[in-house]
């Protein structure tokens, strides 16, 4: 199907939510009932980038800052293996400890392992992503953030919009399989940019798409903006489903952040996809994000998917059926 940026602006701004059902119906017949989980590892929240919204910027003094060695990693990339995860997930703040050598061996080493690897480590040149992908990376995720370039500067002072659209052209050339997405709710962001982000997700003919509500956190100069709303995070993540039809989409901790349904509700939406986090508690307390960043486990979604008559996918872990 095709929407113009006009019907996308008069079905967000609509109080109606009948989109919610047509979406789960697209998700229904392209991906089928079988939620994807991927394992998720925070292991730096070391970051030299300053983005207003993220309580991980490297101006925000009150973060306990952490980095996991790689033996650390290891340890709890072969926990999510043994606990039958097919798919982790390495994720951290744009950390330079982790040089080009350091990440390709932790990265070959979890190849090892027989699962499928995503990463989600920020900007990096042709040539990183390039080793990346020859130690066996599969898959990158790289939110857009917000394809509005005066949206994009005012809240990435310091950083390059085009960089950032370079990176998911790279990362698509190079045959990853690349997930982008957007903040809903940032100060300023209008229904007509936020269009933009999901024809934008069309072009880049995107694998993946997480898509979240921004949350404000107490430690960033946006601290006293209001958060985005729930109802139009899922309303984008909605009509990205029905637009792009058979990609992968997570139901994101964000969503649950805002209301303790938030993720069931985008799996009735649209979302196919769950990301357990299998950091240790002491760690994923220190990547604060945003405020209340709830994080479950799997036995936490065994129980909850049953309740929408859902259930784990555990035969194939990727994106149109590749392993
Ligand atoms: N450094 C990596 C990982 C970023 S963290 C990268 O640049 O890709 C993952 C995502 O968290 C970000 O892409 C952003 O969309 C989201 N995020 C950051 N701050 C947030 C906030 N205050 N509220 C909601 N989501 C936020």
């Amino acid at each position: 199907m095709n929407l113009s940026k006009k019907e996308i602006v008069d079905i967000l701004s609509s109080p109606d939510t009948d989109i919610f059902k047509e979406a789960d119906a697209v998700r229904k017949k392209y991906v089928g009932d079988g939620v994807h989980l991927r394992g998720l590892i925070e292991f730096s929240n070391i970051c030299k980038c300053n983005c207003l919204y993220c309580g991980l910027q490297s101006s925000n003094k009150h973060v306990n800052r952490y980095r996991l060695s790689k033996d650390e990693i290891l340890d709890i990339a072969k926990k999510g293996v043994d606990e039958g995860f097919k798919t982790i997930v390495l994720q951290s703040g744009e950390d330079e400890f982790f040089n080009t050598k350091l990440m390709c061996e932790i990265i070959s080493e979890i190849k090892n392992l027989g699962v499928a690897l995503t990463l989600s480590i920020g900007e990096k040149s042709f040539e990183d992503y390039k080793a990346f992908k020859d130690a066996g990376a599969d898959r990158y995720l790289l939110r857009i953030e917000t394809t509005d370039k005066n949206l994009y500067k005012k809240m990435h002072p310091y950083a390059n919009f085009d960089n950032r659209m370079r990176c998911l052209y790279d990362l698509k050339k190079l045959g990853y399989e690349t997930g982008t997405g957007c903040l809903v709710g940032l100060p300023e962001q209008t229904l007509e940019s936020l269009a933009d982000d999901i024809l934008f997700f069309k072009e880049l003919d995107a694998d993946m798409i997480g898509i979240g509500p921004f949350i404000p956190h107490p430690d960033t100069p946006l601290k006293n903006e209001n958060n985005g709303s729930l109802d139009l995070a899922i309303k984008v993540m909605a009509v990205t489903r029905i637009l792009l039809k058979d990609i992968n989409i997570p139901a994101t901790t964000a969503m649950e952040s805002l209301r303790s349904d938030g993720r069931l509700l985008a799996l009735q939406s649209g979302a196919n996809v769950v990301m357990p986090n299998l950091t240790d508690d002491c760690h994923k307390k220190m990547y604060e994000i945003y405020p209340n960043k709830i994080s479950a486990t799997k036995q936490d979604f065994d129980f909850k998917l049953k309740t929408i008559n859902r259930y784990i996918e555990t035969v194939s872990c990727g994106y149109r059926n590749r392993a």
